[in-house]
């Protein structure tokens, strides 16, 4: 299974599975249909599943065009988001599995962001591979998405979920908003060499218009301050000792930022 970067509207990423062997391939979170209809006519491949990982309209943009050039495309998405996801035929939750290429992927129930977000996680298919998440809005490099219908338990407990992940584990977020988010992440956590490094090496790669996804989940836990609720530098920036109000009040200035 090979993953491909698309880009779509002004900063969100598409991902495209593709497998070589029955040229058939899969999209995660198409904001828009065109840039998915380009590169499958590239690899002459067959859309057979669009996997959504909540219902907003720059993840689910492109599912109705899509399925008016691929009809037998099945459209996967969380069962609570019923009724959001234009085309929507698979209602998942939290343990169930779907297949693509000859692997299978575990649905994590991660609401926060929204109150359906799900994601998708690939395990390594042999011992030199890594996994692949495919987590939509919920965790970013270097940041989270804001809680637009969930609470800040429910967002540590699915961001929890994540980072109990390898540390290997490859994270494929929809946005480029990594500079941004370390930016931010130096304002609560600025003794961290380890971010500040990061944030070197991303500012060089944004300036090259390099794109800084996927990134680590093992890169993620050390630099990230929405996976850092239990770490002494965050908790006294949040003047709290409380992980679920570390991790709001973080959230908090996170928005006001
Ligand atoms: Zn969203
Ligand atoms: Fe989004």
């Amino acid at each position: 299974m090979q993953v491909y970067r698309l880009n779509a509207l002004f900063d969100n990423y598409i991902f495209l599975l593709y497998d070589s062997t029955t040229q058939t391939a899969a999209v995660v979170d198409p904001a828009e249909a065109e840039p998915v209809l380009l590169k499958l006519a590239e690899l002459g491949a067959e859309l057979v599943a669009i996997f959504n990982t909540h219902h907003h309209g720059d993840h689910v943009g492109g599912n109705s065009r899509l399925l008016k050039r691929f009809p037998q495309a099945v459209v996967y998405g969380g069962d609570e988001d019923r009724g959001r996801i234009p085309g929507q035929q698979v209602f998942l939750q939290e343990g169930d599995r779907v297949e693509f290429a000859g692997r299978t992927a575990e649905v994590l129930f991660v609401p926060g962001h929204t109150r359906a977000h799900i994601a998708y996680y690939f395990p390594p298919f042999n011992p030199d591979q890594v996994g692949e998440l495919f987590c939509g809005d919920t965790l970013f490099a270097g940041g989270c998405g804001r809680l637009f219908e969930g609470t800040p338990k429910q967002m540590v407990n699915s961001l929890g979920k994540i980072r109990a992940l390898p540390d290997q584990t490859r994270i494929w977020c929809a946005h480029e908003y990594t500079l941004n988010n370390l930016q931010f992440a130096l304002t609560v956590d600025g003794h961290n060499v380890d971010l500040q490094t990061r944030f070197a090496q991303v500012k060089t790669a944004r300036q090259q218009q390099e794109a800084t996804v996927p990134s680590i989940l093992g890169v993620e836990k050390q630099t990230n301050p929405f996976l850092r609720w239990d770490q002494s530098a965050l908790q006294s920036a949040a003047k709290s000792q409380d992980p679920v109000q570390t991790f709001a009040r973080i959230r908090g200035m996170k928005d006001q930022f």
